[in-house]
Parts: C-alpha cells; structure tokens; sequence
C-alpha cells in the first residue's frame, strides 16, 4: 500500500521526485537498478502496509508469558520467543547476556536480543525498544498493589511488538538496506529517587559493548510506550537535542501521513530512555517516540504509566498501526532516500 501524502509541501516534493526521476532515466538512458550509480537510481520504493492485527497479536502473546522482569522465566520465555520469531524472519539473532542489579536485586541474569538484517550491508538504520516490563507499579492508587509488577502492555510490550511486525515485513519485502532491531532488557527497573543510570541497564551495557566493534548506524529510533488509547507524541527534548533533524523529518512525515493528531509539534523535556545512552555514548542521532499525553496535565506520561491499567485494555490498535506504519514508511524511505529529503 502506498501512501498518499497530504500536504501541499509533501505532494510538491514528490511530484519533484518523480521529475527527478524520469529525468535520470531520460538523461542516461539505462535501466533502474539498485546497484549503478547507487546516489541516484533507486528505483522509489511502494510502502508495505504495517499489520496492526499482527502486532497486537504479538502484545498478547508478550502478555501471556507473565510480567517480563529481568531474570525471571517469563522474561527467559519470551526472550526465546523474540529470538526465535526474528530467526525466522531471516534475521542474524545475537542474543547479549549480562547482570543487571536493579531495585534490590544484584547480578540478575539480563540479556539484549539484536536482530540484523542484511548484516554486512554498511548504510544501517537502528531500531530499538525494551522489552522488559517493571517490577513494580509505584504509581498505582491502590497502595496495596504498588508493589506488585505490571503487565506492561504499552511499557514494552507495544514498541517490542511493532519491531517485531517490522521484521516480518522486512522478510516479505527485502531492500538493501541494513536494519538493527534492538530489544533491549532491563530499561524499565530504575530507582524514580535514585541515579539516572539506574534506568536503561540493557542499553548502557550494549552502548558500551556494541556487538560490533565500531558500530554505526545512520540514525536510530526508539520506540516506547506507542500504543496507548489517547496516544500524544511530542518531540522528546533528548531526541530534539541529539538528532534534531530526524526528528523533524519523522514528525513532518507522520503529518503528511494525516497523523498530525498525535504527532504534535511541541517539544518538551528529555526523558532518560535508551536513546540517550545510544546519542551520548555511541553518537548515533536516535529519536525517542514516547507517549507524553500526560503534558496536558502537568504529567509527563499518561494515567496507566507504572500502574496495573498498562494491560491489554490499554492498547488502541489505531495508535499501534499508525507509529508502527509510520516506522515502516522511514526505514522505506531511507532505502529510496525520499526520508532525506523531507524539508
Ligand atoms: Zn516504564
């Protein structure tokens, strides 16, 4: 399915592409090909349609291991069911042990899954989330519950699920162009009056041992917490600040998509998530897409955040469709270099 872009700008810059393009074919008179003259000839590529039925499935089924805190057999469990989905994709899965200590827990047994598609391939994009859900749900009203863990629905599951849809669509419609899809374990476990570095363990470890030596990426994007009725996406002040321009591009192609609902201008404070670590220590420009409906309220996060509401209940299928197509629509366009050109 392709998309139809709504805004003036967006039309204007298609139709000059298409110009662009019928002009390299008159000029030299040969063949598109991916392969000759690589900065002009790829050959404008149709959009996939992102499955919203497919990832919501793939929430339920995070779901239905239990609540994935670190070191625990649900978390185990669906480690091995990313792992292997992501194999059968036809992604090169590694799997990056290492000790989390967390909330009163030391040395637990933590592992980051990275998934590469066409893995030699040198022009690469990032795409990551966590797929750990919180030990506990401090923010809950009922006391009596804030101790217990969450189900993590949109904390996690949501952002894992939309990665995992885009590997499936990945298999489906090859391009040549080099994708990492990062699920990262023990984001969600730090200490709200303790030190930043207690959030994001899965990230700090693999930002500082990149499963390749010298890993790069041209940018990055981070998906978390994506899917949750009443969905607002600002843009994150680390995002703005790190990888400004992606950001820009991102939020005018979702608003071109017609997605300008939840995509909103504003831009607002950073949140330390796991692009930070991945700005900051491996430079690559990453950008956070985080609900923040709760701004309008003087919240960051919207009411479910580290509450038990974070389950199925949560989940708005439109939300989950549009920033997983949205995905979908920039990592296309990277391939046929239209996302560069979004002004
Ligand atoms: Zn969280």
């Amino acid at each position: 399915m392709e998309f139809k872009l709504k805004t003036g700008l967006a039309t204007k810059y298609s139709f000059i592409l298409a110009l662009t393009f019928v002009s390299i074919v008159g000029c030299k008179n040969e063949p598109m090909s991916g392969t000759t003259d690589k900065k002009e000839s790829v050959t404008p590529v149709k959009i996939p349609r992102f499955n919203q039925d497919s990832a919501y499935a793939f929430i339920e089924k995070q779901l239905s291991f239990g609540y994935r805190v670190p070191g625990t057999e649900a978390s185990y469990k669906c480690k091995d069911w990313i792992v292997n989905k992501m194999k059968s994709y036809g992604a090169d899965v590694e799997e990056q042990d290492f000790k989390a200590s967390f909330l009163g827990k030391t040395d637990v047994d933590a592992t980051n899954i990275i998934a590469q598609f066409k893995p030699s391939n040198k022009k690469r994009v990032l795409l990551c989330a966590h797929y750990d859900s919180r030990l506990v749900a401090e923010k809950d009203a009922d006391e009596s519950i804030q101790n217990d863990p969450i189900p993590g629905a949109d904390d996690g599951a949501s952002g894992t699920a939309a990665l995992i849809e885009i590997g499936r669509i990945l298999q489906e419609n090859p391009i040549d162009l080099g994708v990492d899809i990062v699920f990262f374990d023990a984001e969600d476990q730090g200490d709200n009056d303790g030190a930043q570095d207690t959030w994001c363990l899965g990230s700090q470890y693999w930002t500082n041992n990149p499963h390749k030596r010298k890993y790069n990426a041209e940018f990055g994007i981070l998906l978390d917490m994506i899917a949750a009725e009443g969905a607002v996406f600002h843009k994150e002040g680390y995002s703005y600040q790190y990888a400004r321009d992606y950001t820009d591009k991102i939020w005018k192609l979702a608003q071109a998509m017609g997605f300008g609902d939840l995509f909103q201008n504003r831009v607002i404070g950073g949140i330390t998530d796991d692009h930070f670590y991945i700005n900051t220590v491996l430079g690559i420009p990453t950008v956070d897409i985080i609900n923040t409906a709760g701004m309008s309220s003087g919240k960051t996060f919207g009411d479910y955040h580290h509450t038990h509401a974070d389950d199925i209940n949560i989940i708005n299928k439109r939300n989950l469709r549009i920033v997983g197509q949205i995905v979908t629509a920039v990592v296309y366009k990277t391939y046929d270099r239209s996302f560069k050109k979004i002004r």
